[in-house]
């Protein structure tokens, strides 16, 4: 539920591993493919003539007046916003992703403009309001507990300040300086009554959480050189190898610790989220550092078992629950007469222990139950 496959090559090469994994519908999270393009490629899967996924996907992401990602779209003021939005769903947009740099004034505009357009809206909290101020609006879903931590503390607005600080620091030891403060503040500070106000306030709202726990521990261990040892690695391009091994920087013990300590707080939000009946989602990132297309779906759903979902409630989240999220439940998300037949066929219960969902013996794509038709892929057979 939460992936990024198209950029330019990407397709070809991680559609096989998402069906290889048995992950059969992604919801891509914005790239650089044109949304024609992505039309066609979606045409090509659903007729058979290539392998992959069926897909969700939001296209271009809306950015503020300056965005951080090229292929974004900027939103410039509250007047472009609704126009923005319009335009991205005309192409083909089946959701809108709102990331960090919208401004204040344009983002009811978005949120209003997809309600009315029938899309979900979803993406990261904007730096310009609160994660209790994207709940009401309607922000169906907020990806990687973007900015939580940073706002369930008792002192927010000092973290704000720091911040600002490190934006503005002359050179990047005083960033970073100013970085291990704010860590210490989020870890210190957490204040768990305003935590769970806001979680009663998502609960409430049906504000779904993708927490993206993969990716957050990829990079809380970014330094460790067993990452860059995993035999997986051996299925991407010597130029991503080397972009993923830049992303390490030189490498500080001390600043490791923290990490490490801010993704086991992450863990807690999580089980505090759980408890509180905010929805959640499971999505690793891919193809951010370390994150491997439909490979570390498993280990997403044993995070979301460590902090404290069954594991019938982590499988839920990447199936039954994921296409409610989508609104497809009348023909996916569970073993049903009538329903589309993606499934995977296990050797062993992961009900009893979540990693068993590794253990598959047959994968079902495209399928339908009620005629007993299926197209099947696996390394066993020959047909
Ligand atoms: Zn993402």
């Amino acid at each position: 539920m939460h992936v990024h496959s198209f950029s330019k090559g990407l397709p070809d090469h991680l559609f096989p591993m998402f069906i290889a994994n048995g992950v059969t519908e992604i919801r891509d999270m914005g790239g650089n493919i044109p949304l024609p393009e992505v039309a066609r490629i979606k045409q090509e899967i659903a007729s058979g003539s290539r392998l992959g996924p069926e897909i969700n996907a939001a296209g271009p992401i809306l950015e503020g007046e300056q965005p951080f990602r090229p292929f974004s779209i900027s939103v410039k003021n509250e007047l472009e916003a609704p126009l923005a939005a319009s335009q991205l769903v005309e192409q083909g947009a089946e959701f809108l992703k709102g990331y960090n740099t919208l401004s204040r004034p344009a983002y009811p505009g978005i949120a209003a403009q997809a309600k009315q357009l029938r899309v979900s809206f979803v993406g990261h909290i904007p730096d310009s309001i609160t994660p209790a101020e994207a709940s009401d609006p309607g922000q169906k879903s907020i990806e990687h507990l973007w900015r939580i931590p940073n706002n369930v503390v008792a002192r927010p607005e000092k973290l704000k300040i720091l911040s600002t600080d490190a934006a503005n620091a002359q050179n990047p030891k005083a960033a970073r300086e100013l970085h291990s403060q704010s860590n210490e503040i989020i870890l210190a500070d957490y204040d768990q009554t305003k935590a769970r106000k806001l979680h009663a306030k998502y609960s409430r709202n049906q504000t779904w959480q993708t927490p993206t726990l993969v990716v957050l521990r990829s990079y809380a261990s970014i330094h460790d050189p067993a990452l860059r040892q995993d035999p997986r690695m051996a299925y991407f391009s010597e130029d991503l190898r080397k972009f993923w091994g830049s992303m390490g920087g030189s490498p500080d013990p001390r600043n490791g610790d923290v990490q490490r300590r801010l993704f086991q707080h992450d863990i807690e939000i999580v089980r505090s989220m759980h408890a509180a009946g905010v929805p959640l989602l499971a999505g690793t990132d891919t193809l951010n550092p370390y994150t491997y297309p439909g490979f570390s779906l498993p280990e997403e759903l044993q995070l979301l078992v460590s902090a404290g979902l069954s594991p019938a409630e982590a499988l839920q989240n990447a199936t039954l629950r994921a296409a409610q999220f989508l609104g497809v439940e009348r023909n996916y998300g569970s073993v049903e007469p009538g329903k589309v037949a993606n499934l995977v066929l296990l050797d062993a219960n992961p009900l009893d222990d979540i990693s068993n969902v590794q253990k598959s013996a047959r994968l079902f794509s495209a399928g339908d139950f009620s005629t007993g038709l299926f197209w099947m892929i696996c390394s066993h057979c020959s047909g």
